[in-house]
Formats: structure tokens, sequence, C-alpha cells
């Protein structure tokens, strides 16, 4: 079966955009479908001829204060039961926050392939914040901006390298 993709991070990182662009076709998936749940979004890809389903976790992204870190901490463990690459979005104007930390380590237990993407970096300018994600501790660390779809196709070979 095709490699899954899933896509974590913090609310606001942009983590529907970049699966808006990593997404060929919706999979129409009906409510009633065992073991699907709201909580995800679902779509296949396809880049070089490479096939994926890919995972926005986001639909947990919390709305209240309270529920913020329990949701994440769900999102993270949807995406380490069942992705085989993990992608961590992280916004990169913001920089890192304590939920990037956080986020991190669980992540690094997973022994999962995870590869850090930092997002928005719409021009040359936002690169100086792109050396502080180095501090995160990820090998595999690349700069995006998923709404000017730039190193949209270098994130991909990544992507693909891990199939
Ligand atoms: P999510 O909550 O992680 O799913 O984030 P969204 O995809 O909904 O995006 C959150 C906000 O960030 C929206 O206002 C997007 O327009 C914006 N955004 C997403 N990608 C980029 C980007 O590459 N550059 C900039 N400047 N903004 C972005
Ligand atoms: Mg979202």
């Amino acid at each position: 079966s095709r490699p899954v993709v899933c896509i974590v991070g913090r609310p606001n990182v942009g983590k529907s955009t970049l699966f808006n662009k990593l997404a060929g076709r919706r999979i129409s998936i009906t409510e009633d479908t065992p073991g699907i749940t709201r909580d995800r979004i679902y779509a296949e890809g396809e880049w070089l001829n490479n096939y994926y389903t890919i995972i926005d976790t986001g639909g947990l992204d919390p709305r209240s204060d309270d529920i913020f870190m329990s949701n994440i901490r769900k999102q993270v463990q949807v995406a380490i039961d069942t992705a085989d690459i993990i992608l961590f979005v992280v916004d990169g104007l913001e920089g890192i926050t304590q939920t990037d930390i956080e986020i991190a380590n669980l992540l690094r237990k997973s022994g999962k392939p995870i590869l850090l993407v930092v997002n928005k970096i719409d021009t040359k300018k936002e690169l100086i914040h792109f050396y502080d994600f180095f501090e995160l501790g990820f090998e595999n660390i690349n700069y995006i901006s998923a709404e000017a779809s730039l190193g949209i196709g270098d994130l991909l070979d990544e992507i693909i390298k891990n199939f």
C-alpha cells in the first residue's frame, strides 16, 4: 500500500496550506467508514510517479487553551501511529515556541522519519530565522513557503527519498 505522510504542528503554522499543495485528489471518505474520524483529512498525492497518502492531522487544532496540549498530543499520536513519514511544520516568522519544543520531544521518541518543515519563508529576507530551528535537533530540515509554493518540489524530493 501507499506510504502515509502525516502533517503535524501547532495551530496556524500552515499545515492545511501545505496539505493542499501536497494533495492531488481528495479521497472521499464518508463519516461512517469504519475507523475514520473527522479529526484528520486524507488525500492522495503523486510526485515523479511515487504515490502517497497525505494526512492533515490539524482537525484537532484546539480552539481553547484548556484543551490545547491534550489535542496536540492526540494529533501527534495519530501521526506516530499511522505515518511512514512525519512532516513537522513550524512557523519561520514566529520562531521556536514552547509548543514546538514539546512536539519535538514527542516526535523524537517515535523512531519515525521526521522532516522538519520551516514554513512562511516567503522571501530570502525570512531565511535569517531559518537557522534557529536547528536547535530543535532534527537532521532533516527544509524551508518552504506553502502559500507562495516555494520549496515544495525540494520537499517532495526529500519525502520520496524515505519511501
Ligand atoms: P494550520 O492551522 O497549521 O492548518 O495553518 P493554515 O494552513 O490554516 O494557515 C494559517 C495562516 O498562515 C493562514 O493565514 C495562512 O494564509 C498563513 N500561511 C500559510 N502558509 C504561509 C506561508 O507560506 N507564508 C505566509 N506568510 N503565510 C502562510
Ligand atoms: Mg489546519
